[in-house]
This record gives C-alpha cells, structure tokens and sequence, in this order.
C-alpha cells in the first residue's frame, strides 16, 4: 500500500526517475503500482505508458523449486555471478502464499545478503495480497519498470506449491527448475507439468557427498525429459547440476540460457511467446478484475452467503445457486 499520498508525485517525476536508473524513485513506482488506491493507481497506469517503448530489452528468467531446494542461496549466487560478468540484475517475487508463512519467503533480504548490498542488483519482495491474479499482475508491471531503469536480467523467483509455477511461466522467458538430487525416486509422482515447463532443470547442492547423488539425478531426469515431445521453441530442454555453496554449475546454467536466447531469437519463438505473454496477460488480468468487481460489488457477498447455507441445506445445488447469482448481477 502506498501511503505517501499526500506527497505523490507527477506520473512524469516518476517517468524521468525511471529512465535514468534512479533506483529509489523505480522503488516508489512500483508501490504506486501496487497500491489499491484510484489515485495511485492512475498515476501508475500513467508511468507504465510513459516508459513502455523502454521495455522489453532484458531476459525475463523465472526460478521455481520447492521450500529448501536451495532457491535463495541460489538466487544470490547465481545474482552475484551474473553481476560479475557486468550485468544489472532485478530479482522480483511472486508468493502470495507469504501470508501463511509469516513473511514474504524470497522478499527476506537477509537471505540474500551479498546481493541486497549490491549495486547492480535490485531485490523487490513479493507484493501483498493473496490473490495469485492480483501478485501476479503486479508482477509483470514490476518487470517493466525494471526493464525501463536499465535492469538486464530480471530474475522471477517463486516457490513451487502449486499454481505459482504456471503464473510466473506465463511471464518470464526461460523458466528453471530447481530440484534436489534425492527427489529423482519421486520422478514418477513428480507432477509432469511442472518438468514440461522448464527450460532447464538445475540439480542443486551438488557439492560434498551429495556429488554421486546429484549426477545420478542428473541422468534420471535427462532420460525423463527425452519422454516429452520436443517443445515448439526447437530448445532441448538440459539438465545441470550446481552448487551454490562452490559456485559451480552457475556458467553453464548462464551459457545455456544465452544459447536458449540465440535459438529463440533466430526461429522467433522469443517474440512469439512474449507477444502470446501479452495476450494472456490481458485475458487473465481481465478475468481477475471481472472477479473481484462481481465478488465485492453491493448485495453480492450476502447473496453468496446466502447460496452457501442453502447449498449446505441440501436445497439448491451447487450450479444452480452460482447460475442465480449470476443472473441477479446480470439484471442490474
Ligand atoms: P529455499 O527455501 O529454496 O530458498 O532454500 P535455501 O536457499 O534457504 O536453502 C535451504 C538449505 O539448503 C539451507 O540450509 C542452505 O544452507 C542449504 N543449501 C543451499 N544451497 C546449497 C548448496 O549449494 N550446497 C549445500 N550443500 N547446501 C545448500
């Protein structure tokens, strides 16, 4: 929530902000997108238009794995490798889960230490809200103002529960999963979904005595992606093994990602797919809204109140009741 209303400033501060690089003022805009509030909103709405012939020039890379697979610690050094190698990297959060976990998972700056202090790097926690469609479209705002301020790499990162995975799929350019070697028993409950929407599967902590098990995951799930037919962007999705710990792993994953760019670029699977992104962007973000309008305009909650207790009543079935209540909002 952007509270500083008294002090908004012109949609052009921000944009004039934005283009220079001026990171507490990109900071700023991205609250404003943020907010809930009509003011901010417009003027958000505004900057975004102000700034978008500026975008669109970064890899958009989403991260995804489950709790403890070694995101974060990966994050921050794969972040410092790529800063390193003179990039300005942004990394953004898509978690609406955080408000169960008492905190936003990746917006935790203290696990990214080295990162946080990093000049050319920029680390944005998720936004509240529960609302996956909601997190989700302030996400792909976030990426544009970070595209706009000179940001070259944005890095998505999310934790890989459930739905998550797809939203930030549907944003980001090259998509990484991130697993542990001893999740290669569970490859046959591994949802399949998941595999068949990554670019590259990195095998984490791959260091120590988890060396063995990591390159034998490695060979399990290669085998795994040969299964899948092969994907319409010509990419043959890899498998890599990595340890944040030793730093190793981390130029390949980068080199592969690279040759995904030069690949995509030359059959334009990259601008098909970003053209697509836009699409569903819209289509998803116009769902979302016509939701949240229907869900909270008058007379509507105490109707859905009311359809539950008959539902529970056993004097209405389920589809019946949402079909009413339809049409009552439709007679409006
Ligand atoms: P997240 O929950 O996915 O963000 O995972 P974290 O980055 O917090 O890491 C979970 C645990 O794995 C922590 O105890 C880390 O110290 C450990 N870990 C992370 N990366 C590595 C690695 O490269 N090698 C080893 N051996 N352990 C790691």
């Amino acid at each position: 929530m952007y509270h500083k209303t008294k002090n908004r400033e012109t949609s052009a501060y921000y944009i004039d902000g934005i283009l220079k690089g001026d990171i507490p003022i990109l900071s700023q805009a991205i609250t404003l997108t943020e907010s809930h509030l009509p003011p901010d909103q417009n003027i958000a709405g505004e900057v975004l238009e102000g700034i978008l012939e500026r975008t669109g020039n970064s890899i958009r890379i989403g991260i995804t794995g489950i709790p403890g697979v070694g995101k974060s610690t990966f994050v921050e050094s794969f972040g410092t490798h790529l800063t390193n190698l003179g990039k300005k990297i942004a990394i953004l959060a898509v978690d609406p889960s955080s408000k169960f976990s008492g905190g936003s998972i990746m917006g935790d700056k203290t696990r990214m230490e080295q990162l946080a202090r990093n000049p050319a790097a920029f680390i944005r926690p998720s936004p509240t809200g529960s609302n996956l469609g909601g997190v989700a479209a302030k996400t792909r705002e976030s990426i544009l103002l970070c595209e706009a301020a000179g940001f070259e790499i944005i890095l998505v990162e999310t934790v890989g529960v459930g739905q998550n995975e797809l939203a930030v799929r549907e944003m980001v350019d090259f998509f990484l999963l991130l697993m542990l070697a001893r999740s290669g028993d569970e490859l046959q409950g591994m949802k399949r979904g998941i595999m068949e929407m990554a670019n590259l599967i990195a095998i984490t902590k791959a260091d120590g005595d988890n060396v063995e098990a990591a390159n034998q995951a490695r060979a399990q799930f290669h085998s795994a992606l040969h299964l899948y037919s092969m994907p319409e962007s010509d990419w043959k999705p890899k498998v890599i093994t990595c340890s944040a710990f030793e730093s190793k792993g981390l130029s390949e994953i980068w080199e592969a990602i690279c040759e995904y760019e030069n690949i995509t670029r030359e059959n334009d699977f990259w601008n098909i797919q970003r053209n697509r992104q836009l699409l569903q962007w819209f289509h998803s973000t116009m769902e979302w809204m016509l939701l949240e309008n229907f869900k909270t305009s008058k007379g509507i909650p105490s109707i859905i109140k009311e359809m539950e207790k008959k539902i529970m009543n056993k004097s209405i079935t389920p589809t019946r009741a949402a079909g009413e209540i339809v049409d009552q909002y439709n007679k409006r």
